[in-house]
């Protein structure tokens, strides 16, 4: 589901804005060190150097886009991609109706072109396809894209940008529907990206964008979802801003509750006034407004609320060590990694994960190097706590694991607070 433009990562002079080119000096997080958060070891590995690269993140005091330095080249983290978007049902569940919407609300039919950013395996252009329509997949893994050619998905396999539309262009690629999911926070060259969609849009076309929203990483205290894959952070007001540098306007929002929370924002050309712009975009506006992401002071107070937490969760497995308690993890994801480096939470506290993926069972998180294993073990060890770190899937985790209860094991979630399920 991802691309990045590939781009310079070196800079001499400190770092500047990626949407205005503003010196960035306010800080909005700063995580400390971390290892990327989706490089798991194998065993071989756990005794070779290990690269930290600082988890540092601003807020641009003009245009106030919340932002990560760019430190390692696109290639590196998305060049070999490990993340198959086919490998979750409630995500499946989500491309399919995302797709019968938009058949309905534009009239998308055989004349109509479909066009993905960061297509990733074409489980979703796959809906289109089934449908009739047109579809071409950009993406930039060639491990992903090589599953999605196979399944009949012609997918070009690059990084998206201005050059790559002139091309897709020039070769006759006209889409009616241009979308993108869980991309744009990815791309470290954002005004190229969104520079790229303006000139491939046709006039009358449509471009839609999932992305995390800001106000709910901060309402629920989501800093876990920091991590350095992830540029840019976006409000509604900012991404708004961006779209309208290069000539197009957001006319719908809605609010997902996909990763914690995200929007799904639509685009049209200025210049295109046929389709009006809904009331949701003016609602959204102002209640971000009333909620202070129009002032730099409202994003300089996250910091001290995310070192809060950090003292709060060491408090509890420092009591729990002390008490003689044995403690595991559920879900070798990358907000647990983030979590887990900046709060300094490693083999001294817990014993292992649990993860369901077979492709991550037998290896060492990154950083904290704690070993990764079949849910099963569990039952072995009887833990008496298990802290959920893929706690967007709390719910589902405590049904899977309620057996723990029959020993006396609680169940903790760490965010947006320290609870404890007895
Ligand atoms: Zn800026």
């Amino acid at each position: 589901m991802r691309t990045v433009q590939a781009g310079a990562s070196a800079r001499a002079e400190g770092p500047r804005c990626r949407a205005c080119g503003t010196a960035l000096s306010q800080t909005f997080a700063d995580l400390g060190m971390s290892p990327l958060a989706n490089s798991y070891l194998s065993p071989e590995k756990l005794s070779a150097p290990e690269i930290f690269y600082p988890l540092h993140v601003y807020v641009c005091d003009r245009c106030l886009l919340v932002q990560l330095e760019e430190f390692e080249s696109p290639d590196t983290i998305f060049g070999d991609y490990a993340y198959f978007s086919s490998y979750s049902e409630s995500w499946l569940e989500h491309a399919r109706l995302y797709v019968e919407r938009m058949i309905d609300r534009f009239g998308l039919d055989a004349t109509t072109q479909v066009v993905e950013l960061a297509s990733n395996d074409g489980y979703l252009l796959r809906y289109f396809h089934d449908r009739g329509v047109p579809v071409l997949g950009v993406e930039p893994a060639a491990n992903v894209a090589k599953v999605a050619i196979e399944r009949g998905i012609p997918t070009e396999v690059r990084f998206f940008g201005r050059v790559t539309a002139r091309e897709l262009a020039a070769r006759g690629v006209r889409p009616r529907l241009l979308l993108g999911n869980n991309v744009l926070a990815h791309v470290p060259d954002l005004n190229d990206f969104v520079g790229g969609m303006k000139e491939l849009l046709v006039p009358d076309g449509i471009i839609t964008m999932e992305f995390p929203h800001l106000m709910r990483l901060m309402a629920e205290n989501q800093f876990d979802t920091i991590y350095h894959e992830h540029f840019s952070y976006f409000s509604f007001l900012t991404v708004e801003q961006v779209f309208a540098r290069h000539g197009l306007t957001l006319f719908d929002v809605e609010e997902l509750q996909t990763h914690g929370g995200s929007l799904r924002v639509y685009a049209r050309h200025a210049e295109n006034g046929s389709i009006r712009v809904e009331p949701h975009v003016g609602e959204l506006r102002g209640r971000e407004r009333a909620a202070g992401f129009d002032r730099l002071e409202h994003y300089l107070s996250f910091g001290e609320q995310v070192r809060r937490t950090k003292l709060a969760l060491l408090d509890f497995m420092l009591t729990a060590k002390r008490e003689g308690r044995s403690v595991v993890g559920y879900g070798a994801a990358a907000k647990g990694n983030t979590l887990l480096n900046y709060c300094g939470i490693g083999r001294d506290f817990i014993d292992y994960v649990v993860d369901r993926s077979p492709h991550k069972q037998g290896h060492f998180l990154p950083g904290t190097h704690v070993p990764i294993c079949h849910p099963d073990r569990v039952a072995e060890t009887r833990p008496q706590i298990m802290l959920i770190l893929a706690w967007n899937l709390k719910d589902e985790i405590m049904g899977q694991m309620a057996r723990i209860r029959e020993w006396g094991g609680r169940f903790v979630v760490p965010i947006p607070e320290v609870a404890v399920y007895e």
